[in-house]
């Protein structure tokens, strides 16, 4: 049995139109009784959440929808680490932009500068939200091995950035455009020990990035399909969206859970969660089985 998590990024950064797409797709979740893990930038470019925010968050938690941390600031791609693959499937200039900013940057990575950055999130999380995080996304999955040993350190030891597939970025103009499944081997496909013994939860890939919506049904179709493979090989499957995202195009997000649902449903005895709750119960450590590469360069 495989347990589904809808994880949606970049809650509690930017104004009014990602602040009425959270609360609408809220309730949408909710018609379908769903309920979402939402990465909060607790801190979003070095402000407070405004009271908007907090009001469409705490609304969330009340609904049963699981709030995590989500950076500190996510003032720009490299906070927690130097960028990646898919981002830089995404924004190719990031590996340019890092490259002039690197001695800079690099000197960022260390654990007592990045345990302040969490500690400082987990702070906000309890006073704003009442909430006890439990589970770190860096954003835009830039990560280093001073980040996990922060994470072990202020007692958080789940995480979930790295990819399975990043097909979902492939409508981006300057990439190939074939939507085709393709899933890395560079990690496992189910939940794994890495880092300090943090447990990382793969990301399946995302259908709702900007401009999806133009190509909806393809998206419904490639969403379908990795959904039909991924209850074959792990017991956890986190799918991710965005905020702006959703924004960019409601009803196509709309149509991919609805999509998803039906699939998932005609593929047996599975179940629709939140991170929270599988940490709670200790279903995301059973389904953590294996170890991660040791990949990280610093
Ligand atoms: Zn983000």
């Amino acid at each position: 049995m495989t347990d589904f998590v809808w994880s949606i990024d970049d809650a509690g950064s930017g104004g009014e139109v990602p602040i009425q797409a959270t609360r609408r797709f809220a309730r949408f979740l909710e018609s379908r009784d769903l309920r979402a893990t939402w990465l909060v930038v607790p801190k979003p470019n070095g402000q407070p959440l405004s009271a908007e925010w907090l009001a469409v968050l705490r609304e969330a938690r009340d609904n049963g929808h699981d709030l995590q941390l989500h950076g500190l600031t996510h003032e720009d791609c490299f906070e927690f680490g130097p960028p990646v693959w898919p981002a830089t499937s995404i924004n190719p200039a990031f590996e340019s932009t890092f490259a002039q900013r690197r001695n800079e940057l690099i000197s960022r990575y260390t654990v007592a500068n990045l345990r302040a950055r969490i500690e400082e999130g987990q702070e906000i999380f309890r006073r704003e939200l009442e909430i006890e995080p439990v589970l770190f996304r860096a954003p835009c999955g830039a990560i280093s091995q001073a980040m996990f040993n922060a994470l072990a350190q202020v007692g958080i030891r789940y995480h979930s950035c790295q990819y399975i597939s990043g097909t979902g970025y492939e409508h981006l103009t300057h990439n190939s455009g074939d939507l085709t499944p393709v899933w890395t081997d560079a990690i496992p496909h189910s939940p794994f020990h890495w880092y300090a013994d943090v447990v990382e939860a793969p990301i399946l890939g995302e259908y709702t990035w900007r401009g999806a919506g133009t190509r909806s049904a393809e998206f419904v179709e490639l969403a379908r399909k990795d959904v039909t493979r991924i209850v074959t090989e792990s017991q956890v499957a986190v799918i991710l969206m965005h905020t702006h995202g959703i924004a960019d195009d409601f009803d196509h997000a709309c149509r991919v859970v609805d999509g998803v649902l039906e699939m998932v449903a005609g593929l047996g005895d599975h179940r629709f969660n939140t991170l929270d709750k599988l940490i709670a119960s200790g279903a995301l450590d059973v389904a953590a089985t294996g170890t991660g590469p040791d990949s990280l360069l610093i």
